[in-house]
């Protein structure tokens, strides 16, 4: 049976509304199916909103299924909501096709991306449909947070403890192994780079915590950077402390692996600093957000990064992060 398509841009909008509007949110009092939609933060908060967009062949391989790339255009805004401490409240998806979808390519987008809106109570309110010359995906993500919590860039101190969680490198090594990613050996790092886990716990656990936070997603070595220039503040970082998995180690060199995770994308993990004193907090809130967190530094006063081995001894820092126009 040949798979059908929707046989309009209505038709669609209709279907994304049906499977992804239905998410129940209080503050929402109006989404698809007007001019905009209407969102009522709750008394107290601070709205907090996001914009990422994902092109097919430049942020994901073009034959990504489409359930990965559903949950992917949603848990990279999720993310950047994560790294300020907020929590998610709605998302508006403007999508671009070149040719309407079969239903199947729609059900299982739907599929990927309710998998994550379910778990975090993200409504679908809104967007735009539109005919492109490749499928371009952009979400908007608000979300709230109580006034004055927001984890910021400019926050870190000297003397500041930098922390970041999980592990880094998996999801930029999975993509020169795209090829075998169905063999047992890449499934864990291909799921790093398909399905990002954004973590939201963590950031809502560092309000009134964290001096400042980011998610990285262009590469630990360029993210830190962009706290390092926000704050005014240098770091020292040991590269033996950076949280490296099995996965990653099984298939690459030490030196190639600590290269992913200086210089590699998409990890999608937390960055943050918080004052030593305050330390020991951590301990709680990795437990009770099931999330690793290691320290791999310190905020000193001299600007810019200094990678250091296990010997003290200043390392060149490998490779610069993501830049689209460089
Ligand atoms: P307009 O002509 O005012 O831009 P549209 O016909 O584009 O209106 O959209 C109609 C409704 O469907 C709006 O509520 C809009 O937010 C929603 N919508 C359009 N495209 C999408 C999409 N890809 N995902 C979610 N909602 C969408
Ligand atoms: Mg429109």
């Amino acid at each position: 049976m040949q798979p059908t398509a929707p046989e309009t841009e209505f038709a669609l909008i209709g279907r994304l509304h049906g499977r992804l509007g239905a998410i129940g949110q209080a503050g929402i009092e109006r989404g698809i199916g007007d001019d905009a939609a209407l969102w009522r933060p709750s008394p107290g908060f601070t709205s907090v909103i996001c914009c990422d967009t994902l092109i097919a062949g430049r942020h994901f391989p073009a034959d990504t299924r489409p359930a990965d790339i559903g949950w992917k255009a949603l848990a990279v805004n999720l993310s950047d909501l994560a790294a300020m401490g907020a929590s998610p409240v709605a998302g508006l998806l403007a999508l671009s096709l070149p040719a309407l979808p079969t239903s199947d390519w729609i059900d299982d987008f739907c599929d990927g991306w309710m998998a994550l809106a379910d778990l975090h109570a993200v409504a679908l309110i809104g967007g735009d449909t539109t005919r492109g010359p490749v499928l371009a995906l952009t979400v908007t993500c608000i979300g709230e947070l109580p006034h004055g919590t927001a984890l910021r860039r400019d926050g870190a101190r000297v003397g500041d403890g930098i922390y970041v969680s999980g592990t880094l490198g998996d999801a930029a090594a999975a993509l020169p192994n795209w090829a075998c990613r169905d063999e047992a050996w890449s499934a864990p790092l291909i799921a790093r780079l398909t399905r990002p886990q954004p973590r939201l716990a963590l950031g809502k656990a560092l309000r009134g915590l964290a001096t400042s936070a980011i998610d990285i997603s262009d590469g630990f070595a360029a993210d830190i950077g962009h706290v390092l220039a926000a704050s005014g503040v240098g770091a020292r970082i040991d590269a033996g402390r950076l949280p490296l998995s099995a996965d990653l180690r099984a298939v690459v060199d030490p030196a190639q692996a600590l290269g992913y995770a200086l210089g590699g994308g998409d990890d999608y993990e937390l960055c943050f600093t918080v004052p030593v004193a305050s330390e020991h907090a951590l301990c709680d809130i990795a437990a009770r957000t099931a999330t690793a967190i290691t320290r791999v530094g310190t905020i000193t006063s001299e600007p810019g990064l200094v990678l250091v081995d296990a010997g003290g001894h200043v390392m060149q820092v490998p490779t610069p992060g993501w830049d689209h126009f460089t």
